[in-house]
């Protein structure tokens, strides 16, 4: 079943009490939706390919029986068509790190256009992650074009938000993410958001061991799915799946996912190793 989908709201009741699934909203909805949790990581510029591949490996009989989530890896361009081929038939997709904004092929030098990413295995693509937008100048705007070339590709991005310690102690936190979701998600349709991931990720949280707490994260969780619900309609929102990410250790996973609107985590330096990512991944 897939949960984006419409179809994936409607039928009796019984076929949607899969302990797989998430219900959203419990209570306050005439249809039931449901959000099948994700726990992706982000293996940013770390393995050379054969690290890679060992880790892919090892990952696999680790989280072969965890069909309460769907498991993705973010392996560096390199190593995507590799490490996509050796997972191949197992539960384990793969991701992109980034991709152009430019969906025709052409004089770009350096990029890699959403369709490459998909011709060689990927399935998601992280898009405007926070290293990206202090980094290498990402903005909203070219998230949204990323976001787009991805959609047009048949790749689910995984928009990631989230504020500054700054913003956050000047109390600015909710406009900052809202701003940034307007601004990447803008001129997409009801059925565009249907098909996409939000990482909500405190700049503040990532690499250094500060998590935001359960009450924090679902907080703004919360602000994400009300803006989402706002611009692109209640039903879309409550099928939206929305990730935290900073800091998400085994240790802290399973309070996270108790939050009503985490639906997963997006994990950096946890997931490099594959006994410690396993243990995020079977949470539950
Ligand atoms: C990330 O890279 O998106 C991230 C959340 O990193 P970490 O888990 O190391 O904080």
């Amino acid at each position: 079943m897939n949960c984006h989908s419409p179809e994936a709201a409607v039928g009796s009741p019984s076929e949607f009490f899969d302990p797989e699934y998430r219900l959203a909203r419990p209570g306050s909805t005439l249809r039931l939706i449901m959000r099948k949790p994700v726990i992706a990581g982000n293996w940013k510029m770390y393995k050379l390919l054969s690290e890679a591949v060992n880790t892919a490996l090892a990952l696999k009989p680790l989280v072969a029986n965890a069909n309460h989530c769907e498991v993705i890896i973010a392996p560096v361009f390199t190593e995507l068509k590799t490490v996509a081929d050796r997972l191949e038939g197992s539960n384990i997709k793969i991701a992109a790190q980034d991709c152009a904004a430019e969906s025709a092929h052409g004089a770009h030098t350096g990029e890699v256009a959403a369709d490459m990413l998909k011709d060689v295995g990927c399935r998601y693509v992280v898009v405007g992650h926070s290293e990206r937008r202090q980094l290498y100048g990402e903005t909203d705007q070219s998230v949204n074009r990323k976001v787009n070339s991805a959609l047009a590709a048949g790749l689910t991005p995984i928009v990631c938000v989230g504020e500054m310690l700054e913003q956050r102690e000047a109390g600015v936190v909710e406009s900052v993410v809202k701003t940034q979701l307007s601004g990447g998600l803008a001129g997409l349709t009801r059925a565009d958001v249907e098909r996409i991931i939000i990482a909500y990720e405190p700049v503040w949280a990532i690499g250094t061991g500060k998590t935001a707490t359960p009450q924090q994260a679902q907080e703004m969780h919360g602000v994400i799915r009300r803006a989402a619900a706002e611009s692109h309609g209640e039903e879309v929102a409550n099928s939206l799946r929305i990730l935290y990410g900073g800091s998400v250790k085994p240790d802290n996973i399973a309070t996270l996912m108790d939050q009503p609107d985490v639906d997963g985590a997006l994990v950096g330096g946890a997931s490099l190793e594959a006994e410690t990512f396993a243990k995020i991944v079977n949470y539950k």
